[in-house]
């Protein structure tokens, strides 16, 4: 975001144009390290003084360090700034089936990761991310962990999981424990808005206002941006298009419903319009149908097909909803872009109404990258208030 924009917020508070202001530096000095004050002014567009109170903020709160000292023609000696990789956070990435639990610096860097399979029961789900973020809390004598940041495949609120079909984890406080045991902040997210966050904060999507993230495994879940802010409703239950009926006598959905966008437009689904058309479907996973495909059997590709004409129909109700300026889609799918890209940019261009625009189809790589990305811009969007939310 620029200074310009700035100006179109009526009534910015100052805090929220320090909060803002704070962001800008820090995201300069992440993606052009080593930098000077004097290219972060021209860069950003800030006064020169600005920038020297918030670098010295930044440098007392030892999130940035000087050094090395530059050399310009003319004698000029500049400082250079850098982020202090020593400060660390934990991300956690919570999924049905497995679960990923890393580490990062605040460049948004990962150095470890280890995956875990995750327990279908809840409390012992619970203790063992308890176990493990302890364990690699007392492993890092020498740094300091800025917090951890948890991405859930449901909805939350307070700390407790209040909606996660795909989990089947209930009413269960999953904050409380860690903090307890680790003494660290923790922060919890749901899968998409943590990419929605991962968006903003790493790949350059900082001037985009309204963007919706589409991820697609075993469900489908939504993470909205409006306005620039992520929205959240009411119980933070916003974003649940994957659970809207698209024919209530379709098959049952894990929310209880029948019919459900999940049920016809995720991985699920491909597998089911597949084992539907042949009886030698043995434990296929959605990998090896895309595979399958790319391999030339047309049982395979026209499963595909339909989960693809599926999620283009379901996107019409984003598109018409909240106009877009872009939707990421985030999943396995995205490896064979090539088949699901050309049927859901269909469905959305048919959305378009008139005087409308058609947003911008994004797929992202790397999905579980995306979301450990999105638990390290929750840790950082903590301190440097990067997104605001709208709650119910
Ligand atoms: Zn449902």
């Amino acid at each position: 975001m620029s200074v310009i924009d700035l100006e179109k917020i009526q009534g910015a508070s100052s805090e929220f144009v320090r909060d803002i202001n704070r962001r800008i530096v820090l995201n300069l000095i992440r993606t052009r390290q080593p930098i000077s004050r004097a290219d972060l002014a021209r860069l950003s567009g800030l006064q020169r003084s600005t920038i020297s109170l918030i670098v010295e903020d930044l440098v007392n709160e030892h999130w940035v360090i000087e050094g090395p000292t530059g050399r310009l023609p003319r004698g000029r000696r500049p400082t250079f700034l850098r982020l202090n990789d020593d400060r660390v956070i934990i991300g956690v990435d919570l999924r049905p089936g497995e679960t990923t639990i890393a580490l990062a610096n605040v460049n948004g860097k990962f150095t470890s990761q280890e995956v875990i399979a995750t327990p279908t029961d809840a409390q012992a789900g619970v203790d063992v991310l308890v176990r493990r973020t302890q364990a690699l809390v007392r492993s890092l004598k020498e740094k300091k962990v800025e917090g951890i940041g948890i991405s859930l495949p449901g909805r939350f609120t307070a700390g407790h999981l209040v909606f996660a079909p795909n989990l089947k984890w209930r009413d269960l406080d999953i904050r409380g424990p860690i903090s307890r045991a680790t003494g660290i902040d923790v922060e919890l997210e749901n899968a998409a808005n943590a990419c929605v966050l991962a968006a903003i904060w790493f790949d350059g999507m900082e001037s985009c206002r309204n963007l919706v993230v589409v991820t697609v495994s075993e469900g489908i879940g939504a993470g909205i941006l409006i306005n620039g802010q992520l929205a959240r409703g009411l119980n933070g239950m916003a974003g649940e298009f994957g659970h809207v009926p698209l024919d209530p006598d379709g098959p049952r959905c894990g929310c209880g419903s029948r019919g459900c966008w999940e049920v016809f437009g995720s991985n699920r689904a491909a597998l089911r319009y597949y084992h539907e058309s042949t009886s030698n479907a043995g434990g296929l996973s959605f990998s090896d149908l895309l595979s399958l495909a790319d391999q030339g059997n047309t049982r395979a590709a026209r499963a595909i097909e339909k989960m693809a004409h599926y999620l283009g129909r379901g996107m019409r109700m984003i598109v018409a909803g909240l106009a877009p300026e872009r939707i990421i889609v985030i999943g396995d799918l995205t490896r064979s872009w090539h088949r699901f890209g050309p049927v859901i940019e269909q469905e959305v261009q048919a959305q378009v109404l008139p005087g409308g625009v058609a947003p911008r189809l994004v797929p992202v790589h790397e999905d579980g990258m995306a979301r450990l990305r999105g638990t390290v811009a929750l840790v950082l969007q903590k301190h440097f208030g990067a997104v605001h939310e709208v709650t119910g």
